[in-house]
């Protein structure tokens, strides 16, 4: 496999939060704290004449709403933000959505999917813990991380209330924003219907999470859609990105911007043809394995409890995408897990 040609990072520092640096005309990168061990995300300003639009928006956090609190004493001093353009529901961008379209009085947009999910991950309780451990229980996970499991940071304490209605963005449509239009590109799998930004005049991509310059997108089976094959559905969507143009500037949630988004793209499919490999081979010679036996093939670290969590969804996935693409078998045992073997060879026809 040929190495893909390294990335060109044309800014080397980030915005301290709370300030806004110029990354292109009228475009501006905003870095918010996270209390994660992802520790930042990156946020944009785009100039609308003498308003403006505000892209992606942070966790609901203290940290977060006074790094706000400075940018409105700051660069949106006395302007009027039209538009709060969310990415997708995950709570560092949906976080302070709420907060930002009642402080400003803007327009919230978002497509549907994201919409729709953010709001039920925000009303689900308990049931939503019940049916993930179930989903990791039936995916071989032993019983004694559940409690671990069970601590985790619900979705809820880190996104405010979400407004109530929304403007919806779709597929391919354009959002006019400073005299240009940024088209609207649907990528699935990270997340159900998530929105990155073309600005194909200036050669600039707000990519989201679909297109990270170091760590690969968190792409994972979840309990609401137990059955899916999210690697299939974000493999598929990268291809979108490989119709820019070759030196588009790509500005992505986590990390520095960045150009050389096909040979991203084709880090990120090699990275994945790697853990597909090593997969069939774990089935195929060590005996039938269930998903959380193949963790410690995919991830060659201990993993918290929040790294596990991660770790089972991606780890349930790739098991999903090589069985569905007939590269796995998978059987239901009597103890109800499932677990995935060398695929049997097609029966030779004469
Ligand atoms: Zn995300």
């Amino acid at each position: 496999m040929p190495a893909a040609k390294a990335l060109e990072y044309p800014f080397s520092d980030p915005p301290a939060a709370g300030t806004a640096r110029e990354v292109a005309p009228g475009m501006y990168w905003l870095r918010m704290p996270l209390p994660f061990a992802l520790d930042h995300i990156n946020l944009w300003l785009l100039e609308d004449g003498e308003e403006w639009v505000i892209v992606d928006c942070g966790i609901a956090s203290d940290a977060t709403r006074t790094a706000w609190e400075q940018l409105f004493a700051g660069i949106l001093h006395g302007k009027r933000v039209n538009r709060v353009v969310v990415t997708h529901h995950h709570p560092d961008h949906l976080g302070l959505a709420g907060w930002l379209v009642a402080r400003t009085g803007a327009e919230f947009w978002i497509t549907e999917g994201e919409y729709r999910t953010g709001r039920d991950a925000r009303e689900a309780r308990q049931h939503a813990i019940d049916d993930l451990l179930a989903l990791f229980a039936r995916n071989g996970l032993p019983s004694e991380h559940f409690a671990a499991l069970s601590k985790r940071n619900s979705y809820r304490s880190h996104v405010d209330e979400i407004p109530a209605s929304f403007r919806r963005m779709r597929e391919g449509e354009s959002l006019q924003i400073g005299g240009r239009g940024w088209r609207v590109i649907i990528g699935r799998g990270h997340a159900p219907e998530h929105a990155a930004l073309a600005c194909e005049e200036s050669g600039v991509l707000i990519s989201g999470d679909m297109l990270l310059p170091r760590i690969s997108t968190n792409v994972g089976v979840w309990p609401n859609d137990p059955e899916g094959n999210p690697l299939a559905d974000f493999l598929n969507s990268l291809q979108k990105f490989r119709q820019l143009g070759a030196d588009t500037l790509v500005l992505p949630s986590h990390g520095l911007p960045f150009r050389g988004a096909h040979a991203r793209v084709a880090d990120l499919e090699a990275h994945h043809a790697l853990k597909f490999a090593a997969l069939e081979a774990a089935c195929a010679t060590g005996g039938p394995r269930t998903a959380s036996e193949v963790l410690e093939v995919l991830f060659q670290r201990r993993l918290d409890a929040q790294q596990l969590f991660f770790a089972m969804g991606e780890a349930i996935a790739h098991l999903h995408y090589l069985h569905r693409a007939g590269r796995l078998a998978r059987d239901v045992g009597a103890d109800r897990v499932i677990r995935y073997a060398a695929a049997q060879p097609a029966p030779v026809s004469v």
